[in-house]
């Protein structure tokens, strides 16, 4: 019985109705990651465990709806036992000796983890082409990148080998690709989910966050990944509610809002066209449309560019060849034994970062960047607070245009960074927003975007499954597309 494609709720179905063994359901698994292993979309397998765990927990007593389910885990969380190098050269012989939480909650509702996912490198990039061990193909094209950084677990879910993933976004690493690879992917509020366990790229702007193919299975996810937890401090006390209660709730008189200083010429056409078209949906499942203001906005990703790169040099100071991973052989004292490890286990992505970063927090430039960085952050934080007051969620595209392809933008950093315009701001201001399939341009997927107020998962996850419930975009597989 073929397994691609299925979502959680199917699959729950057909263990519940014992139509399939979860045993059957892991090996038909990696039966699909060998047969699409030219993705290039795992760095690490977790065969023989997920074997193991997939006989153990037949008999056992747990029963939330991810017991017996197959996850593919971003290579950025820690898994006990299992190598995790989160896509560099520097921790490619990393094994961590504990899990992070994430990955605890989810192993511990019962969920099965196959393997480690590709991504760029300490998730820095927005088209996979960052990570040491190689860029994944996104499986709608055959030279496509399927965004990044969750790219290994964007193309991994699109290609209908895991109905879902885990994945992290710092300025849209979930919703950056899974618009370009056709599915739906969510980042929670800043705090809603532990970071402990997670390799920290920035800080204060990094979260994880649920991939799967519909706003169901991301709410089935959600549940079992948010937790509060003592071991972050920046975690959340307030209460979890249910993710999937009242997703099917009408949305008729919500207010959508539509950010004025988005602009819109900077788009491909199709794209406004197919903006425009789900509006028209939206409207007729009974929402309305309000123009908002968010006169900051066009500083969000020269702010994020300063405060991200400040986070990561800081982060990253700890791969110095003494405390984790890689060290460069035979140094002749302790400060080259720290050039030449960072030297060779760093990739150029991260290198510029490390650099941006050092300067920006640097004496005589903290005030000039960093400050004022944080100062435009506050700001943006505080237009959506007010727009917040006048609409229940913010849509727009989730990205400019469509899945392009490999090496066409290595040159020029800026217009990679440019990839994210649309979902910076939410992680600036730290609020909850997701992507969904809403379109084709030239046979190649792109997303919408809802942004939600600070804590107000249920509300997007309920806008994005009424939209799913009367559309079939999330349902497109790119079955025969791989070689086009
Ligand atoms: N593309 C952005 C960057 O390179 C965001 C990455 C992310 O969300 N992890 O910083």
């Amino acid at each position: 019985m073929s397994i691609q494609y299925k979502t959680i709720s199917e699959l729950r179905s057909m263990l519940d109705a014992k139509k399939i063994s979860s045993k059957e359901i892991v090996e038909e698994t990696f039966n699909l990651i060998e047969r699409n292993s030219d993705l290039n979309a795992f760095i690490t397998l977790n065969k023989d465990a997920a074997i193991a765990k997939s006989i153990e927990i037949e008999n056992s007593s747990v029963k939330s709806s991810l017991h017996g389910i197959p996850i593919a885990q971003k290579d950025l969380f820690c898994t006990k036992d299992l190598r995790t190098t989160c896509g560099s050269n520097i921790l490619s012989n990393f094994i961590p000796p504990y899990s992070a939480t994430v990955i605890e909650n989810l192993e511990n509702a019962g969920c099965i983890s196959v393997g480690k996912t590709n991504m760029d490198e300490f998730a820095m990039g927005s088209s996979n082409e960052t990570s040491f061990f190689g860029g994944v193909v996104n499986p709608w094209g055959d030279k496509l990148v399927p965004g990044g950084s969750s790219g290994g677990s964007a193309s991994a879910v699109a290609a209908g080998i895991v109905p879902a993933a885990t994945g992290t976004d710092t300025g849209g690493s979930i919703r950056q690709p899974a618009s370009l690879c056709g599915i739906t992917g969510l980042k929670p509020t800043y705090g809603r989910i532990s970071r402990w366990g997670m390799i920290a790229f920035a800080s204060s702007l990094d979260q994880a966050g649920p991939m799967a193919r519909t706003a169901e299975d991301c709410a089935i996810m959600l549940n079992e990944m948010c937790s509060h937890d003592t071991k972050d401090t920046t975690s959340l006390s307030e209460d979890i509610p249910d993710f999937t209660k009242e997703l099917n709730a009408s949305i008729k008189g919500l207010k959508i809002g539509i950010v004025k200083e988005f602009d819109m010429s900077k788009l491909d056409d199709n794209v406004v066209s197919i903006f425009e078209e789900s509006k028209k949906h939206y409207e007729s499942l009974g929402a309305e449309f309000v123009e908002v203001s968010l006169p900051n906005i066009s500083l969000s990703v020269p702010a994020y560019y300063v405060v991200a790169p400040a986070e990561c040099s800081s982060n990253l100071s700890r791969f110095d060849g003494v405390k984790f991973g890689q060290r460069s052989e035979n140094p002749i004292n302790l400060e080259e034994l720290y050039i030449k490890t960072r030297s060779e286990g760093f990739g150029d992505e991260v290198k510029r970062r490390i650099l941006i970063g050092s300067y920006v927090l640097s004496a005589g430039f903290y005030d000039a960047y960093y400050k004022k960085a944080q100062q435009v952050r506050r700001l943006i934080k505080n237009d959506f607070d007010s727009a917040f007051k006048e609409v229940d969620v913010i849509m727009s595209p989730t990205t400019r245009g469509a899945a392009f392809k490999a090496g066409s933008k290595g040159s020029d950093p800026i217009q990679m960074y440019l990839e994210d315009l649309f979902t910076i701001p939410a992680n600036l201001a730290g609020l909850p927003a997701m992507s969904i399939p809403n379109g084709m341009v030239d046979n190649k997927p792109i997303g919408l975007q809802l942004i939600g107020n600070f804590l107000d998962e249920k509300r997007i996850l309920q806008v994005a499954h009424s939209f799913q419930k009367s559309t079939d975009w999330h349902l497109k597989t790119p079955e025969g597309n791989k070689l086009s």
